[in-house]
C-alpha cells in the first residue's frame, strides 16, 4: 500500500486507510473530513447565514466599530456600508428572480502602520460572528516560488470556520501590506520585489470569484493530493497597505509642487491628500488595474494623534489599560494612572513612529517589576505617574482601606 496520505501528503508507517483504489488517507485527515460532514448536517445553508447577516444595519456594524476602534470615523463609516451591501448582495443574487445582479465589492484599507487597519477588520468579522483569515501580502507567493502559496489564505479562512465550508464562503479575508507587492512603476525609485506583480495575479483570481481546490492542512499543492473545493465569490476581501509615497503622485494630480513644504502643513495636508485617493492612482502607484477594479470602497485611515493614543489607551471597551487593571485586579491590587502618565505614555508611542501599535509595548516594559512582584501590593492602590513613565521617579502606593 502507499505509504503517502492523499490529503496532508505525510509519509506514515502505520495507521493510513485506503480505499482499495489507491487513494490512501491518515487518522489526522479522517477525523478532520468526518468532522467536516458533522457539521455540514446541522450547519445553517448559506442563504439562513446571509439572510441573519442581511439583517445588521450599517448603522449598527459602526455603533459596534465605534466600542473597539478610536477616531478613524469615515473608514468606519465606508466598511459598514461596503459590509452591509455584501450581504445585501449575497441575498439578492441567491434569489433568483432577481433582475439585477449586484457585484461584489471589496474594501481597500488605506493608512499608516498601526493606525487600526487590521482591528477594523477583526472587529467587523466579531461583529457579525463570521469566520476571518488574515494574512500579510508579502508572505504570498506565486505557486512555484519560495513561500506561501496564495490559496493558503483560503485554508487558514477553512480552519478559521472550524473546517464548515458554508461558514468559510461567507467570511472575511484580510489582506494586509497590499502595497509591498505593487509591481515597479516607470516612475518609482524604490526597487520592487519582482514577483509581486504574478501574486497580484493569483491573487485577483480568488479575489474575483472562483472555485478554489484548497489543500486542507495548508503547505505546498502536490498532484496527487486531495482537496477542498471553496468557492470565494462571497467571500469579502479587505485589504490594507501603508501606500507610503503614494502621496507623490496624489500631489503631482493636483498640480502642486512637491517641494517646499513646511513640515506641519504637509502633515496636515497629507491626511486630506490620502482621503481623495482614487482608483488610478492605485494603478501608478503599481497595483494591476484588474485587481484595483475590484476594490470597489477605498477608505483612508489617519495617522494616530496624541489625543487619539490617550484615548486608545482607556476608551476601547477591551482597551489596553483596562486588560492590564484586570491583570492586577486577580493580585488584588489596584492600578491606576494619572492623566499626565498617560500623555507620557503617548507621546513614548508616537516616537515610535509604529502608530498605536507602539502601546503594549511601552506598558510591558513599564509595569513588568510591579507585575513581577504583584503578590506583594495586595490590598494597595498603584498609581502611574508622569515621572514613573520616564524612568525618574516611583509610582504611588496607597493602602487600600478595608471598608469590612
Ligand atoms: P494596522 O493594521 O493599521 O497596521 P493594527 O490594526 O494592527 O494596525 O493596530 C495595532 C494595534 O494598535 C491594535 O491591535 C490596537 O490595539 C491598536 N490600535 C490601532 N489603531 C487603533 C484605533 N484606531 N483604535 C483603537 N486601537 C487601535
Amino acid at each position: 500500500m502507499n505509504n503517502i496520505c492523499g490529503f496532508c501528503n505525510n509519509t506514515f508507517q502505520y495507521g493510513l486507510l485506503s480505499n482499495g483504489k489507491g487513494t490512501t488517507i491518515c487518522p489526522d485527515c479522517a477525523a478532520l473530513i468526518s468532522k467536516m460532514y458533522d457539521k455540514k448536517e446541522k450547519d445553517m445553508s448559506q442563504e439562513e447565514l446571509t439572510n441573519n447577516l442581511k439583517d445588521v444595519s450599517s448603522r449598527a456594524l459602526k455603533d459596534y466599530l465605534d466600542n473597539y476602534v478610536i477616531g478613524q470615523e469615515r473608514a468606519k463609516k465606508v466598511l459598514s456600508v461596503s459590509v452591509h451591501n455584501h450581504y445585501k448582495r449575497l441575498m439578492s443574487n441567491l434569489n433568483i428572480d432577481e433582475d439585477i445582479e449586484l457585484s461584489k465589492s471589496n474594501v481597500l484599507l488605506v493608512g499608516p502602520t498601526g493606525s487600526g487597519k487590521t482591528l477594523l477588520a477583526q472587529t467587523m468579522a466579531r461583529a457579525l460572528d463570521i469566520p476571518i483569515a488574515i494574512c500579510d501580502a508579502t508572505s504570498l507567493t506565486e505557486a512555484g516560488y519560495v513561500g506561501e502559496d496564495v490559496e493558503n489564505i483560503l485554508t487558514r479562512l477553512l480552519q478559521a470556520a472550524d473546517y464548515d465550508v458554508a461558514r468559510a464562503e461567507c467570511g472575511i479575508i484580510f489582506i494586509d501590506e497590499i502595497d509591498k507587492i505593487a509591481r515597479k512603476g516607470e516612475n518609482r525609485s524604490i526597487t520592487r520585489d519582482v514577483s509581486g506583480e504574478g501574486v497580484q495575479q493569483a491573487l485577483l483570481k480568488i479575489i474575483e470569484g472562483s472555485i478554489v481546490n484548497v489543500p486542507p492542512q495548508g503547505g505546498r499543492k502536490h498532484p496527487n493530493q486531495e482537496f477542498i473545493q471553496i468557492d470565494t465569490s462571497n467571500i469579502l476581501f479587505i485589504c490594507g497597505g501603508a501606500f507610503d509615497g503614494i502621496e507623490e503622485i496624489l500631489k503631482q494630480k493636483q498640480g502642486e509642487n512637491v517641494m517646499g513644504f513646511d513640515t506641519t502643513s504637509v502633515k496636515l495636508s497629507e491626511d486630506e491628500l490620502y482621503s481623495h485617493i482614487e482608483p488610478d492612482d492605485l494603478v501608478k502607484f503599481g497595483l494591476i488595474p484588474e485587481l484595483v477594479g475590484r476594490l470597489h470602497a477605498i477608505a483612508s485611515l489617519n495617522e494616530i494623534s496624541e489625543d487619539d493614543m490617550v484615548k486608545i489607551l482607556i476608551e476601547p471597551k477591551n482597551s489596553i489599560i483596562k486588560q492590564y487593571q484586570k491583570i492586577f485586579e486577580f493580585d488584588g491590587a489596584k492600578l491606576e494612572f494619572d492623566k499626565d502618565a498617560l500623555l507620557a505614555i503617548a507621546k513614548k508611542a508616537l516616537d515610535r513612529k509604529t502608530g498605536a501599535r507602539g502601546l503594549r509595548g511601552i506598558l510591558e516594559q513599564l509595569l513588568l517589576d510591579l507585575m513581577f512582584d504583584l503578590d506583594k501590593y495586595e490590598g494597595y492602590e498603584i498609581i502611574i505617574n508622569k515621572d514613573f513613565v520616564n524612568g525618574e521617579g516611583e509610582a504611588v502606593f496607597l493602602k487600600i482601606k478595608d471598608n469590612k
